[in-house]
C-alpha cells in the first residue's frame, strides 16, 4: 500500500497527494505508522524543491500576493504547492482556505497544490507535518514550496526553522505602527515586502519600504553577499510580484554558489531532528506513570511558591528516568 502510493505521487497524481497528506495529518496510531514508512520511502526523491517561508500580520495580503505570485510561477514554468500553518486555529480541516475562498484561480490551476492548515494541534505537531508534507510534495515534483504562516505568534520562527528563504509581507505602514509584529521577525526575513503599493496607498508603501530598508541596512545580513531586498508591490494589481520571482532565483543561485544552501539544509535537518527529540521526550514523559502520579501534586507546589520549577522539574525528572 505504502509502495502503491508512493508511486502514484512521484507519478504525479494529485489525488494521491492529498490522500497522503491527510495520512500525515491523522493522529491514528496505525496512520502515523504508515505515513512514516511512506515518508522515509520518498525521502530520497525530494530536494530539490525551493522551500520558501511567508509571514506577515493578518490582512497584510498574504493570500492575495501568493495567489498572484504561485500564479505568476506557473507561467514562468514553475509548479507550486502552498501549505498553510495556523497552530492556534481550532477549526475543523480545510476550513480556513475554504471559508474565505481564498487563492480560488490558483487552486484551479493544474500546476498548483494548496492545502489548508488543519489546525488546533500544538506547534509541534503542526511543524512535523508540515515537514512531512514537503517531502510528499517535492516526491510529487513540486519545485516551489510555499509554507504560509496563518496568525500571529510562535509560528514565524518555525515555519524560518524549515524553510530555504523566508518572506515577510508588511501593510503600507510604518514600523512602530505595526501591531503584533516582533522586531526578531523582520530580523528573519531573506526578503521585505511592503504589499499595497497601489492607489492612495502608493506613498505610504513607498516611504515604509525605505524605512525598512534604511532599519535593515543596521542589521548584519543572516547570509553574506545577500542585503535582504526591501520592496514595494501591489499584490492586487501584480506590480513588482515579477521582481520577486528574480529574487528568489538569485537567493538560491547565490547560496548554492557558496555553500549556504547546504548549510541551511542540514540546519534545517538538525532543527527537526531536535524538535522531534524533544516532542517524543515530552510524550513519553507526560505518559509515564510515576510522572502523572506526581505531576498534579508538585505543579500545585510550584504554583503556590512552595517549591521551585527547577527543583518540582528534577524530582518529576527523576522519577520518569527511574521509570524507564
Ligand atoms: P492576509 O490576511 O495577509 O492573507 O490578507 P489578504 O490577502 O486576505 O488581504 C487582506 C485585504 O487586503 C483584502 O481585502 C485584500 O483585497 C486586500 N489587499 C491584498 N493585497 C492588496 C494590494 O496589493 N492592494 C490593495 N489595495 N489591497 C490589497
Amino acid at each position: 500500500m505504502t509502495e502503491e502510493l508512493a508511486t502514484a505521487i512521484r507519478a504525479g497524481d494529485r489525488r494521491a497527494l492529498a490522500r497522503a497528506v491527510t495520512l500525515v495529518e491523522s493522529t491514528r496510531a496505525d496512520h502515523r505508522e504508515q505515513a512514516e514508512a511512506l515518508v522515509e520511502a520518498l525521502l530520497p526523491h525530494t530536494g530539490h524543491a525551493t522551500r520558501l517561508g511567508i509571514s506577515g500580520p493578518p490582512g497584510a495580503g498574504k493570500s492575495t500576493f501568493i495567489e498572484r505570485f504561485g500564479l505568476d510561477g506557473l507561467s514562468r514554468g514553475h509548479t507550486v504547492a502552498v501549505l498553510a500553518v495556523d497552530p492556534a486555529s481550532k477549526r475543523g480541516g480545510g476550513a480556513i482556505l475554504g471559508d474565505k475562498t481564498r487563492m480560488t484561480e490558483l487552486s484551479r490551476a493544474s500546476g498548483a497544490f494548496i492545502r489548508p492548515s488543519p489546525g488546533g494541534d500544538t506547534m509541534g505537531g503542526v511543524a512535523r507535518r508540515t515537514r512531512e508534507t514537503i517531502v510528499l510534495c517535492e516526491a510529487a515534483r513540486f519545485d516551489t514550496i510555499i509554507v504560509e504562516t496563518i496568525g500571529a505568534g510562535q509560528s514565524e520562527t518555525t515555519v524560518a526553522e524549515m524553510v530555504d528563504m523566508f518572506m515577510l509581507i508588511l501593510p503600507p505602514a510604518a514600523g512602530d505602527e505595526l501591531q503584533g509584529l516582533k522586531r526578531g521577525i523582520v530580523e528573519l526575513a531573506d526578503i521585505v515586502l511592503i504589499n499595497k503599493a497601489d492607489g492612495e496607498f502608493l506613498d505610504h508603501a513607498n516611504r515604509a519600504a525605505a524605512d525598512y530598508a534604511n532599519a535593515l541596512r543596521l542589521i548584519r545580513p543572516r547570509v553574506a553577499g545577500w542585503e535582504p531586498p526591501v520592496r514595494a508591490v501591489s499584490a492586487l494589481t501584480g506590480t513588482g510580484v515579477d521582481a520577486v520571482w528574480d529574487d528568489v532565483v538569485r537567493f538560491r543561485r547565490l547560496l548554492e554558489a557558496n555553500g549556504a544552501w547546504s548549510r541551511r539544509r542540514a540546519e534545517q535537518a538538525k532543527a527537526a531532528l531536535l524538535a522531534e527529540i524533544g516532542e517524543g521526550l515530552l510524550a513519553q514523559f507526560r505518559a509515564a506513570p510515576q510522572v502523572a502520579a506526581r505531576f498534579p501534586d508538585i505543579e500545585r507546589a510550584v504554583i503556590g511558591g512552595a517549591r521551585t520549577p527547577a527543583d518540582g522539574a528534577r524530582e518529576l525528572l527523576r522519577s520518569f528516568v527511574a521509570d524507564q
